[in-house]
């Protein structure tokens, strides 16, 4: 052997040993921070939000699509795929939000989460579903059932039924925590109710980017009109433009309202096509940044109510 081989050969030796080390040393400290806390995965902020507040302190959670992003398709990142592999749980939209780029199908392939015993919850599960209509896209599932709070609490026994099948010891927790966070929603969905009969029936008619108001609409009567109908086709094309630019002819449109995580450039050139302004921002896909308004499930819900509210009769 060669001088030089064996100066690699050591090198090599080493570098195994001190990655080795390394890694061992942090899982113990990753260990001791996290005593027994159940490490969760969801796909997106809304879901992380509502799992949150079911696991409380018991859990150690992480949010694939970041606060903000849209979760019909996201690229995950290398911690994306560590921190799935690791998961206790993961828990997913379904309904097609994750389907853009089957995303979310791969990354359960890849982190060995993808058989039916694997620890993946769809948070839908006893949604009734309604669907896409645009060409092409008939008969898809419309994802956007959270904006139904009642839909909402569904995702949040959902999440309490999945942690208590993971994590039985602790079954009183998620039953106390689920309890309370269930009375808020409610009590949130009777607001919503009652601040939206303050809109005359013949102004309940608005439009957003895209069509995610498809549930909300049945649950709180409005009409909702859209740009594209779902994240997931080209967005602000001149076919989409024309199409909405004709029913906002024939329709009275009372308002135009952002979404806070799409790109605000489509609807500020229907607004100046129509003249009609735009009321406001709503939020649909993502909450907001901590610390910022609606950076939580109920107080982005509560924040719709008043935009929408507010856009409508002023
Ligand atoms: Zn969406």
């Amino acid at each position: 052997m060669t001088k030089k081989r064996i100066f690699l050969f050591i090198s090599l030796f080493l570098l195994i040993g001190l990655t080795g080390c390394a890694s061992s040393q942090n899982q113990n400290k990753t260990a001791d921070a996290n005593e027994d806390k159940l490490l969760v995965v969801t796909t997106y902020s809304i879901i992380y939000d509502i799992v949150k507040n079911v696991g409380g302190d018991r859990i150690e959670i992480h949010s694939l699509a970041p606060v903000g992003s849209n979760p019909h398709e996201y690229e995950p990142l290398p911690v994306d795929v560590q921190k799935t592999t690791d998961a206790d749980a993961v828990f997913y939209n379904g309904l097609n939000l994750e389907a853009g780029n089957s995303w979310f199908e791969k990354l359960m392939g890849t982190t060995g989460k993808a058989g039916a015993e694997a620890p993946v919850f769809r948070l839908s599960k006893g949604v009734e579903p309604m669907f896409l209509t645009t060409e092409g896209k008939e008969g898809e599932e419309d994802p956007h059932a959270w904006l139904d709070i009642r839909n909402g609490i569904k995702y949040a026994e959902n999440a309490r039924d999945a942690l208590i099948e993971i994590d039985p010891d602790h079954a009183e927790e998620y039953e106390k925590n689920a309890e309370s966070y269930i009375k808020e929603l409610e009590a949130l969905h009777q607001k919503a109710i009652e601040r939206y009969s303050e809109i005359p029936k013949e102004d309940r008619i608005f439009v957003t980017s895209e069509g995610a108001f498809k549930y909300f609409s049945q649950a709180y009567d409005f009409t909702a009109e859209y740009i594209w109908e779902i994240n997931q086709e080209n967005q602000g094309t001149p076919k989409q433009i024309t199409r909405i630019l004709e029913i906002i002819e024939e329709q009275d449109i009372q308002g135009l309202f952002l979404e806070t995580s799409i790109d605000p450039r489509s609807m500020e050139m229907v607004s100046r096509e129509t003249g009609i302004e735009i009321k406001g921002k709503v939020f649909t896909d993502s909450i907001g940044k901590p610390g910022e308004d609606g950076d939580t499930y109920l107080k982005m819900m509560e924040w719709n109510i008043e935009t929408i509210l507010e856009g409508l009769t002023n």
